[in-house]
This record gives structure tokens, sequence and C-alpha cells, in this order.
């Protein structure tokens, strides 16, 4: 008989009651040091107070209102993100995917409306993942997310990862007078913890200037503080045309984001494209607190010191490990260990020993903690790792 709930995810049977911090309280009265923080998304760990406050007194406010009328806090926190970032203009989702949606209808209703109707074709990388809607899997493109569910939307070029001159040679032989945009993640989540390196971003912003074709950066996973920097990208010292947000930016609540320039969004007119709950009161309330908290460059020079200390730590863990773990990657708190075993059970591994990780693409364990994670517990996620991979060699 087939589950009540529906069985496409393969669950751990491990159930929470109770988050503090980046601890988790399971049903059966264990404590779990959370290092996947709800892949990204917790980005204060669980239950920060002022997110709490922010939620609990917009909940005795107002919970919905139509997008027919203003919303206060949603104006808010477009003008908090537009301040900190290269957009000027933002639109509200509920999540990632739907904010993917958006993405790829701007930039084909931009060339449109800019009297080149013929460039809908976007440009999207292997290894990539942008959401689960008919749209974003064909944005992604890879065979275990396709199958059996096409006829797929057309207009997407799957090309490899970049990383070197020759593949960028391969990007711009692939854009045509066609191309729409390209769309790439600056760090990759689920195709790795794959960092695109900055000359590359370079590289990708110079070809779309030079043929008209719009950038895409989907930092769903990479932003939002997570690299010790509000969004990835400004490491490069590049920006996008468009960009998606979600995960982090609700710290728990569902929300995600379009920015944009003035420019990309030209086509995006009223009646073109709209919402029921995408920037609804609860979730701009508290997206204003978590955007507020994380833009702090006081807060991010404590994500990137965390973000190395913690590296330092893995390193050594690799170093102690070599059965298990084969090298670190990433940037910030955006962590990933190469594993010699299938990451999967790696993860089973640190159930055991009572941390809590993600497996990705690539062979990789992905290690995105909370941004605020005190040093004591870096110290002690080190410490539940090491017991994780004793507990794999000891087992081999
Ligand atoms: C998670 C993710 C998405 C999809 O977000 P949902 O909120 O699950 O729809 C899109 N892009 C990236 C890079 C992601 O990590």
């Amino acid at each position: 008989m087939i589950p009540t709930v529906l069985p496409t995810y393969n669950r751990a049977p491990l159930a929470f009651v109770q988050g503090s911090g980046s601890w988790l309280l399971a049903e059966d009265g264990r404590r779990y040091l959370d290092l996947g923080a709800g892949i990204a998304v917790n980005a204060l760990g669980h239950a920060h107070p002022a997110l709490v406050q922010a939620l609990t007194d917009q909940a005795a406010k107002v919970w919905h209102v139509s997008n027919v009328y203003t919303i206060p806090e949603q104006q808010r926190l477009a003008d908090l993100l537009v301040a900190e970032t290269f957009a000027d203009t933002v639109f509200f989702t509920n999540s990632g995917t739907e904010a993917a949606e958006l993405a790829i209808k701007m930039a084909r209703k931009f060339h449109n409306e800019n009297g080149q109707p013929g460039r809908t074709q976007i440009i999207a990388f292997e290894g990539a993942f942008h959401g689960r809607s008919t749209g974003a899997i064909a944005a992604a493109g890879s065979e275990k997310m396709v199958k059996g569910y096409g006829p797929l939307m057309p207009g997407f070029t799957h090309l490899k990862w970049p990383t070197s001159d020759a593949d960028h040679a391969a990007i711009r032989a692939a854009i045509t007078d066609q191309t729409c945009a390209v769309m790439i993640e600056p760090i990759q989540g689920e195709g790795g913890i794959r960092v695109v390196p900055d000359q590359c971003l370079k590289g990708l912003r110079d070809l779309c200037d030079a043929t008209g074709t719009l950038l895409i950066f989907d930092e769903v996973q990479c932003g939002m503080g997570r690299t010790g920097r509000l969004f990835a990208h400004e490491w490069a010292g590049v920006t996008p045309d468009i960009m998606m947000v979600a995960k982090g930016i609700g710290g728990g609540f569902p929300l995600g984001a379009v920015l944009a320039t003035e420019r990309a969004a030209l086509g995006m007119t009223v009646g073109t494209h709209g919402s029921t709950y995408g920037g609804n009161p609860l979730g701009c309330a508290v997206g204003a607190k978590v955007t507020e908290i994380i833009s702090d460059p006081a807060f991010l020079a404590e994500v990137a010191r965390k973000g190395a200390l913690f590296r330092q730590g893995l390193e050594s863990l690799v170093a102690r490990h070599p059965q298990v773990f084969e090298s670190v990657r990433g940037e910030g708190l955006m962590l990933g260990l190469k594993c010699k075993p299938a990451p999967a059970d790696v993860v089973k591994a640190g159930y055991g020993a009572g941390v809590l990780t993600v497996a990705a693409a690539d062979n990789v364990l992905r290690l995105l903690p909370a941004l605020n994670i005190p040093d004591a517990d870096i110290a002690e996620a080190l410490t539940r790792l090491d017991q994780a991979a004793t507990s794999l060699e000891q087992a081999a």
C-alpha cells in the first residue's frame, strides 16, 4: 500500500520536536548538531528569538492580503534588498522554483519587448539544480530529474560546468541570435558544492555583455550570506541582470525572490505575472529581519571567519581519515567533503554520531550550518564528524 505521504523522499527515521540554534531535539530525546540547516534554509539557526518575534508580531496583525493591495512589509524588504544589491526591483515568491520560473519568463519577455522575440534559448549547465517545476527541470536537464516527465519545456541548451578557457570558448560558440540568457549557480549546491572560479563568472559577464545576452544567477543556495558576502557573485566583482533567491532569505519561513535590474525587468508590466502568496506579510516580515541581520558587514565577516575555522578543521579531518574523505571544497559556510564511500553512507554514520549533514552529487557531503553557528559548535561538529568517520572505518 502506498504511504499516506507520497513516497518521493527516502526519509531518515528521525523526527524533530524542537530546535534551538544549531541543535535539534529528536522525538526519542537525542540531540543532533544540525550542519544541514534544512539545506541552507535555517540561515540563523532554529528558533532565533528575533525571527520568532518578527513572525509572532506580524501574526497578531495581519497574515495575508492580496497583492492587489500595497503590502508595507513587502515594500520594506524590497527596499532593503535593492539597497544591498545590484537590483532595482524585486518580485517575491514562496520558493526557489517559483523564482526560477519567473527568471525564465522575465528573460524571454525582455527580448520580446526589446524587439528580438526570437531570443528564447537559455544556456544552462550540467549538474545544475533550479527546482522541480517542469520549467526548472528542463533548465537543469539531468536524466534523474526529467525522466518520464516529457515533453519538457523547450529552449534549454546544457553545457559543461565552466572552469577553463576552453569551456568559455564552448559557451561563446553556443551563443547565437536565438540566445536569451545564461543561467548559472555561482556555486552549485545539489551538484556537489562546485564553485565557478571568479575568472569564469567575469568571463560569462563579458560574453553576455558582448552578445546582448542576459545573465541569470541562481543564488537560492549560495546566497544570503552563505559565502561571507551577502551574495556569492560579489566575490567575483560582477553582477547579474536577474537573480533568484530563496532558502536562507526566509530563515525557515517559505520565501523566495527574483531580483532584477530595471532594464532586465522592462517587460514585466501590470498583469504580466503574479502570485497569491508571494510576498505575503508573514514571509516578508521574517525576511526583512533575516536580511537586516545577515547584511550587516560585521555579521558577514563572522561568517567568513567561521567558514575559515571550519574549513581548517575539515582539512585535518580529511588528513586523519583518508579512507573516508578525499578533500574539502566550497566557500564560507557552504562547504563540501569529497567522500570515498557513498555520501549517503557518511550521512547515515553521522546520524549515529548525532550530527546532521546532507549528501550532494559528485560524491560530496554538504555542510551548510547556520551562519551564526558558535565556534564551540564548530568544534563539536568536527568531533562528531570524526566519530562518524571512525565508525565507517571500523565497519569496513
Ligand atoms: C533549492 C534550490 C532551488 C529550488 O528551491 P525550492 O525552494 O526547493 O523550490 C533552486 N535553485 C537552487 C540552487 C537550489 O538550491
